[in-house]
C-alpha cells in the first residue's frame, strides 16, 4: 500500500507505543545543541528522528575532508565547498524529517548567540571540545536556568554529564589545577591572544554515535520531567556521570554532585524586562533613548558582559595604531585575514582600546548593537540610576520561532 505523506504524522504508531512518550511535548521541545563536530551530527540526527520540533545548532566552524570519518550528515560535496558545519546539519536534519524545524547559528556560542535563546529552550546538548567552551556554556545555562548535557569523546572512551541548576554545576567541580588552564586562555584584558589552535583529538565514529545517543536519551527525559507528578520512571543522569570505555565494554556511572557556595556561576538572571522595540540591529543612540524610557530612569549604561567593543589596537613595535571597530570576539578571525596584523601579531604585542560600557559619552552612536557585539534575541545588563535591570531584545524573538 502506498503512504499519503499529508496524512502521516512523525512517530505515531511507533513512538506513541512507548508508555512514557509525549507526542505533544516532544512536537513542541525545542533543543540548543552547541557545536556540530561529530557528536553534534549524531545528536542533531537523533533529535531529528525522535521528532524534536526547533533544534537549533550552533556552530562557528567549516567542514574539512577529516571530518567525514565521523559526521554522518556531511557529504564529500560539503567539505571541497568548505560549507559552515551549523547549516548543512540544519539541512540534512530537515531531509531526515521535514516536519520539523532546525535553526542553524553560525557563530561563538557565548558572544554570537543571543541569551534569550538560552532561555526560550527546554534544553541544551554540549557537543564541544574545550574546557573553555564548558566553562562558558555552564555559565550562560546557570544564567537561564537551564539543565545542559555534556558529552566528550577520546579514542573508544565517552562521558556524558548532565548539569542541573541546583544539582550540579560544571564549575564547581573543577579542579584548581584545570580552573587555571581555562583563566590562561581566557587571556589578559588588555592583550590581544594570538590564538592557538586546540589540539585534534582521537576519536571513533563508535565513540560519537554512542556518547550522542546518550545525550539525546538523556534530553528526553529531561523534556519528559514533570514537576507536578512522579518522574521515578526516569533515571536520569542529573548530578552523575556516565563513563563507556570501549575497549574493554564496561559502563559506569560516578555520582559527581557538585553545588558548592559562593560559585560565581550560579548567578540566575531572572525578572528579565521584555524590551518591545529593541533588536539588535537598532542603533546605539536608538537603544540608549528607548531603555531610558522603558526602565524610566536618567542615567544608564549598557555593561558588555560577554564582549568588548575594541575601536582599535595598537602596536608597540613598531608604533602603529590600527583602527578595528569589531566585538572582542572577531578579533582573531579579524588578525588572522588581514596579513599587515597577521605578521606583526607574531612578533609585537597588540594592546587594545576598547570600551566595556557604552553610555552616552560613547562615541560611535550610530553604529547598531549587532556591530558592537550584542547578537540578535540577547539579553543585555544595563546599570541605571536605579539599579542594576536585565533587558532582552525582544523584537527579535519572531527569528527564532
Ligand atoms: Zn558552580
Amino acid at each position: 500500500m502506498k503512504s499519503d505523506k499529508t496524512e502521516y504524522e512523525w512517530g505515531e504508531g511507533v513512538f506513541t507505543l512507548l508508555s512514557w512518550f509525549k507526542k505533544d511535548r516532544v512536537k513542541n521541545a525545542r533543543v540548543l545543541v552547541t557545536g556540530a563536530g561529530a557528536l553534534g551530527n549524531e545528536v542533531v540526527k537523533n533529535l531529528a528522528l525522535f521528532g524534536i520540533g526547533h533544534i537549533y545548532v550552533v556552530d562557528f566552524d567549516r567542514i574539512e575532508l577529516s571530518n567525514l570519518t565521523r559526521s554522518v550528515l556531511f557529504r564529500e560535496e560539503d567539505a571541497l565547498a568548505h560549507s559552515f558545519k551549523a547549516e548543512v546539519v540544519a539541512r540534512r536534519a530537515m531531509e531526515i524529517n521535514p516536519q520539523i524545524k532546525v535553526t542553524p547559528i553560525v557563530g561563538n556560542l557565548f558572544s554570537e548567540v543571543g541569551f534569550g535563546l538560552y532561555q526560550m529552550v527546554d534544553v541544551v546538548i554540549g557537543c564541544l571540545d574545550s574546557r573553555l567552551a564548558r566553562y562558558l556554556l555552564n555559565r550562560l545555562c546557570m544564567r537561564a536556568g537551564k539543565t545542559w548535557i555534556d558529552g566528550s569523546i577520546e579514542n573508544l572512551t565517552g562521558v556524558v554529564k548532565v548539569y542541573t541548576p541546583g544539582i550540579s554545576c560544571y564549575e564547581c567541580g573543577l579542579s584548581r589545577e584545570e580552573f587555571n588552564i581555562i583563566m590562561l586562555r581566557t587571556g589578559c584584558a588588555d592583550v590581544v591572544r594570538t590564538q592557538s589552535s586546540a589540539g585534534r583529538i582521537a576519536t571513533t565514529p563508535i565513540s560519537a554515535s554512542i556518547i550522542g545517543a546518550i545525550q539525546v536519551q538523556e534530553a528526553m527525559k529531561v523534556i519528559h520531567l514533570d514537576p507536578e507528578s512522579d518522574n521515578s520512571q526516569f533515571k536520569t543522569l542529573q548530578g552523575k556521570m556516565l563513563r563507556y570505555e570501549g575497549m574493554t565494554n564496561t559502563t559506569n556511572i560516578y555520582r559527581f554532585a557538585s553545588w558548592k557556595k559562593n560559585c560565581p556561576a550560579h548567578e540566575r538572571w531572572d525578572n528579565v524586562v521584555k524590551g518591545e522595540g529593541l533588536s539588535s540591529s537598532i542603533t546605539v543612540k536608538q537603544a540608549l533613548s528607548r531603555l531610558k524610557k522603558l526602565l524610566n530612569v536618567k542615567a544608564l549604561e549598557i555593561n558588555m558582559r560577554n564582549n568588548k567593543f575594541i575601536d582599535k589596537i595598537i602596536s608597540d613595535n613598531p608604533e602603529k595604531e590600527f583602527q578595528v571597530m569589531l566585538p572582542e570576539s572577531q578579533l582573531d578571525r579579524y588578525i588572522d585575514e588581514h596579513a599587515e596584523l597577521k605578521k606583526l601579531s607574531y612578533r609585537t604585542l597588540f594592546h587594545k582600546s576598547f570600551f566595556e560600557n557604552i553610555d552616552k559619552d560613547f562615541p560611535y552612536k550610530d553604529l547598531t548593537l549587532q556591530q558592537i557585539g550584542i547578537p540578535a534575541f540577547d539579553v543585555i545588563q544595563v546599570s541605571t540610576d536605579k539599579g542594576l535591570f536585565f533587558v532582552e531584545l525582544s523584537d527579535d524573538a519572531a527569528k527564532f520561532m
